[in-house]
């Protein structure tokens, strides 16, 4: 006989176990299906968490060689022990798949270990190793997350022509690394080698970096990270990444072919929709091959919803967690919102990128009229004294009434910095809000408050 549950969640990523703790809080018999051994999906096993285990790693390694002597402190001796920085990776990773446990056996959610598959209206089978079981529930999610996308030409050989996850744990750090893509993924995994020592060439498609993001602050963004020693060839379209002998080469139009001992291709992520038996309930996918949903994630098919990287919009761990939210309380209460204008995003580089809202490009596409307020990390004291003055913070807000649209900083913190502009953004903030509220001395802060007051031209400290 069928296990029964009120809702079934098929992924157990930021987007799927969120939903189900959530559920669970509002007196829901839930159940998440998941393919992989450890909860946490993409985010915590081989996305979010381990960059950011790396990145703050190869921080420490850069610091040791090269600022830590501007503080008067003297380190000899400085040596990478590339093993024990890995350990420590899994580690961060391991503690963070636990605690998801420990979370889904505290909201008592059940938890199957296997492939989920839509077998029918209210129905899903999962084969796992001990054969396939078939479930039943009232209500299913699903959030299958994301892929990472291949690009034609390039032989991904899950060893030395890799995507993100053979990046987190690279078994020595490359003399020459390409990275294909200068986006997020390109850019902070590319700093970590970098760092690490490596020789790191970032091949990218389009004419400037991080697409998408405001043109200006990708452009300090390029200036700064070159600095440290990425090396950028924009404009470049790959045609061809192929092993050769110990190496790899990789071509592109217009250039001389490169050879390299490491390949990261990081062109973007692809919806997972493979074999979740979609045609058989009757989901539908949208042109780019995401599962369709309307604005209450409910899917073309009854009483299936779907959320996360598997759907429309940015493919963020924190929009997957808030739409999972949102979708179980509109099932268990009737309501429940995500608000896409106030979704920020960060990159985690030094210094890390943010942004919340529209960039100038968006604003004038759309003929709105703004103000632009901008104040710099090098006038902040505080910048000054923790030695990170790159950057600065720039507020977008509306000519006549003054509403905040946007916020885009480059500099230290950047990425806690964003969350006061987030807040300020769901409050339906004026820049003069921002601007008349009391930020503590001397920290990283201020600068927002003084970008605001900039809007306005009334920056007091520049
Ligand atoms: P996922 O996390 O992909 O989870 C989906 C889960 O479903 C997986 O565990 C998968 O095994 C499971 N699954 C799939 N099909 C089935 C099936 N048929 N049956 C059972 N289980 C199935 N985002 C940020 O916001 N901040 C970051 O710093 C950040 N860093 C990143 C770094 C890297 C290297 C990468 C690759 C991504 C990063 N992301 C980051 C993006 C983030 O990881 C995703 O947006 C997020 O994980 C999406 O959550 P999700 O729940 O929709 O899907
Ligand atoms: P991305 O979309 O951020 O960047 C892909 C880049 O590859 C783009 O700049 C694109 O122009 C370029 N590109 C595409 N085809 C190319 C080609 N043929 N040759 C050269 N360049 C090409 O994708 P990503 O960096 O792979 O990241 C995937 C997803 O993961 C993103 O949606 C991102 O939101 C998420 N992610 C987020 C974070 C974070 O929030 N800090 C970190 C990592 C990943």
């Amino acid at each position: 006989m069928a296990s029964s549950h009120d809702l079934i969640i098929i992924g157990g990523g930021p987007g799927g176990y969120v939903a189900a703790l959530r559920a669970a809080q509002l007196g829901l018999n839930v159940a998440c299906v998941e393919a992989e051994k450890t909860l946490g999906g993409t985010c915590v096993r081989v996305g979010c968490i381990p960059s950011k285990a790396l990145l703050e790693s190869s921080a420490h390694y850069h610091a040791a060689q090269h600022t830590l002597a501007a503080h008067g402190v003297k380190v000899s001796g400085v040596a990478l022990e590339l093993a024990t920085l890995l350990k420590r990776k899994d580690s961060v990773v391991r503690q963070n798949t636990a605690g998801i446990d420990y979370l889904f056996k505290k909201n008592k959610v059940t938890r199957y270990l296997g492939r989920g598959r839509l077998a029918g209206a209210g129905k899903v089978t999962v084969e796992g190793a001990e054969g396939t079981r078939e479930l039943s529930a009232e209500h299913i999610i699903i959030a299958t997350g994301s892929v990472v996308a291949s690009l034609r030409g390039v032989e991904l050989d899950g060893d030395r022509i890799g995507g993100s996850t053979e990046a987190l744990s690279y078994p020595e750090v490359p003399q020459h690394l390409v990275v294909i893509g200068a986006g997020v993924i390109g850019l902070e995994l590319g700093s970590v080698w970098q760092r690490l020592g490596a020789k790191v060439t970032v091949l990218e498609y389009q004419d400037r970096i991080l697409p998408g993001m405001d043109a200006e602050l990708a452009a300090e963004a390029k200036k700064v990270l070159a600095k440290q020693g990425l090396e950028f060839r924009l404009g470049v379209k790959v045609t061809a990444a192929r092993r050769e002998g110990d190496g790899c080469v990789v071509q592109y139009e217009g250039g001389e072919p490169l050879r390299c001992d490491r390949v990261l291709c990081a062109v973007g992520r692809a919806p997972n929709t493979q074999d979740l038996g979609l045609e058989v309930a009757g989901v539908k996918l949208d042109a780019r091959g995401r599962v369709e949903v309307d604005e209450h994630f409910r899917t073309s098919a009854p009483k299936i919803y779907a959320i996360g990287d598997v759907i429309r919009g940015p493919m963020l761990a924190h929009k997957a967690e808030d739409e999972g939210v949102a979708c179980v309380e509109l099932i268990a209460k009737g309501w429940g919102h995500v608000n896409y204008d106030a979704i920020p995003s960060v990159v985690y580089t030094h210094p890390e990128i943010a942004c919340v809202g529209k960039s100038e490009e968006e604003l004038k596409q759309a003929g709105v009229p703004y103000k632009a307020g901008s104040f710099p990390f090098s006038a902040n004291g505080r910048a000054r004294a923790i030695g990170s003055t790159e950057g600065k913070v720039k507020i977008l807000a509306h000519a006549e009434t003054d509403r905040v649209l946007g916020v885009h900083i480059i500099g230290p913190a950047a990425g806690d910095l964003i969350a006061e502009c987030v807040a300020a953004m769901e409050f339906g903030a004026s820049s003069e809000d921002i601007a008349r509220t009391c930020h503590a001395h001397p920290t990283l802060a201020e600068v927002v408050k003084e970008a605001a007051l900039a809007v306005d031209g009334r920056a007091l400290h520049l």
